[in-house]
């Protein structure tokens, strides 16, 4: 080899070994952006607003709506650009409920500590009898409808108490909250398949098409189930929570019915296993107690309460303006709580992420775009309306002629835990980057890069297109055991300190990405 090649080659690798290495880092931006973030957080304020006085916020209802409007006001205070609500394509309907009560009346009273189950219709005024237990357990969240024919006949005008299976209660001597542990983090950090057998979080072997395909499969179970109810003149059903504690854990996943024109379940409410338990014991006595119980629904179908919110700080570099750095949680909740862990803190996170850049005042050469999503909860239905209209069509994969131009896409929203770092998704690319633009915060305790793929949010509908979308790894605290979907959802059970790292890590995560050369590397493939 001549010399020169040689030193031409010598030259080529010193480019490449040094180019993840010279990932820039502006520590003085990171220094003012902990300043304004640590010190002047306004994030539990915010989230107090979301939670305290507009949660909860189930999609498309007049509360969602009433929460959107003030976040919008909120982002325009901020002084951010293109502030607005943009309504979803289709027809969707919400629900909320007026008024409820059951109560056992004899043999001895007590009041039972019930929530509705959004999409069930209002009881015929107040009922009043004696409980029919029906024990059928549930089969991937549906029932079979063949098992529920031996009861045709035999349910007019009763009070079901569906026996589902219950979960056994027990004194918990494990700790309801935790944080990951080092070893945790270092074996999610070595892992080499985006589907491992252990994981961090619920990794999905499918893709989001194929997740879609099978929920409407389930749905449409669903549908003649709750038909089947209807015509045999049910009055209402009450179920177990299948949390212990007393903690009531309410969706609507066996009822999911969103959409205009679609049934509306029969009245049905989730109670404590405890108080449940209690009930079928004292029949298996041949005791009957008398309940007595009403449900006051009411459903919305006007398109305006089904928005996306949106906010940006436009980018001020010429070429790379009309591309964008996105961050996005789910604006909207279940019933129970006030949605303060889901995904209100994602929300106020972001919120705040966006108040600190523009506070800062910090000029970026790419656009950052904030989207507070609608309807995460039902099939993600706000993130799949933007990536349809933008990036491209889900089924297929296949991008649209010209997609946005989306550099990154960033979710947060597995509860208001401390970020630990972020799942890769499977793309190796940026695994170096990442490494780069997370150092500043070792000293916090984030830092894990893995390439596991998380399932269940939002992010996975841009990732489906091949936009580089990411979800961080949280702590849990109390998220699976305690607040998911639940009453307990409040306020209380957020963390302030994580909050306020949490928006301090994305805000400089997303400013750097903002700022570099190229766009974030895509994965040579996708699902
Ligand atoms: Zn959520």
């Amino acid at each position: 080899m001549k010399l020169g090649r040689l030193l031409f080659c010598i030259f080529l690798g010193f480019i490449s070994t040094t180019s993840f290495a010279q990932e820039k880092v502006d520590h003085l931006v990171i220094s003012r952006i902990k300043e304004e973030g640590f010190q002047r957080s306004q994030v539990m304020e915010t989230l107090s607003w979301l939670s305290d006085i507009y949660g909860p916020r189930l999609f498309a209802s007049p509360d969602y709506l009433k929460a959107a409007e003030w976040a919008k006001g909120q982002l325009e205070k901020y002084g951010l650009q293109n502030v607005r609500l943009d309504p979803l394509d289709g027809d969707f309907r919400g629900w909320s409920a007026e008024s409820f009560s059951i109560e056992m009346i004899e043999p001895k009273y007590t009041p039972i500590f019930a929530f509705p189950k959004p999409y069930t219709s209002s009881t015929d005024g107040e009922i009043t009898g004696d409980p029919f237990i029906m024990k059928l357990m549930l089969k991937n969240g549906v029932s079979v409808l063949d098992s529920l024919q031996k009861f045709h006949g035999k349910l007019k005008g009763k009070i079901i108490f569906w026996d589902r299976g219950i979960k056994p209660v027990a004194p918990n001597f494990k700790a309801t909250a935790t944080r990951f542990t080092d070893e945790q983090l270092m074996k999610a950090g070595q892992q080499i398949d985006p589907i491992p057998k252990e994981y961090l979080t619920r990794v999905s072997k499918k893709n989001v098409a194929e997740g879609i395909t099978e929920w409407s499969e389930k749905d449409m179970k669903s549908e003649k189930i709750t038909q089947f109810l209807i015509d045999e003149g049910v009055s209402a059903v009450v179920i177990a929570s299948n949390f212990t504690n007393g903690v009531l854990h309410v969706d609507s996943y066996d009822i999911l019915f969103p959409r205009v024109g679609q049934i509306k379940a029969v009245p049905t409410f989730v109670i404590s296993s405890e108080q449940f338990s209690r009930i079928i014991r004292m029949k298996s006595k041949g005791i009957n107690p008398v309940l007595k119980l009403h449900l006051n629904t009411s459903f919305y179908e006007e398109k305006k309460y089904a928005v996306n919110i949106f906010g940006e700080i436009r980018g001020t570099d010429k070429r790379l303006s009309n591309e964008t750095v996105m961050i996005g949680a789910h604006f909207d909740t279940w019933t129970a709580g006030t949605g303060a862990t889901d995904n209100g803190a994602g929300s106020a996170v972001l919120m705040e992420v966006m108040r600190i850049l523009k506070t800062v005042g910090l000029k970026t050469k790419r656009t950052i775009r904030i989207a507070l999503w609608a309807g995460e909860e039902q099939h993600y239905y706000g993130s799949r309306d933007y990536v349809e209209k933008k990036v491209g069509e889900i089924s297929s994969g296949k991008p649209k002629a010209v997609p946005e131009r989306i550099s990154g896409y960033f979710n947060i929203d597995n509860g208001s835990g401390k970020i630990r770092g972020i799942y890769l998704q499977g793309n190796e690319s940026v695994r170096q980057i990442f490494a780069a633009l997370l150092e500043p915060f070792a000293y916090l305790g984030v830092g894990t890069l893995t390439t596991q793929n998380i399932s269940g949010t939002d992010h996975v509908v841009f990732d489906r297109l091949n936009v580089p979308a990411f979800q961080f790894i949280q702590d849990p605290l109390n998220y699976w055991s305690v607040t998911h979907h639940t009453n307990l959802d409040v306020y209380e059970y957020a963390i302030e300190d994580d909050l306020k790292k949490n928006a301090v890590v994305i805000a400089s995560l997303v400013y750097h990405v903002a700022m570099r050369d190229e766009m974030l590397p895509r994965k040579k493939s996708v699902r």
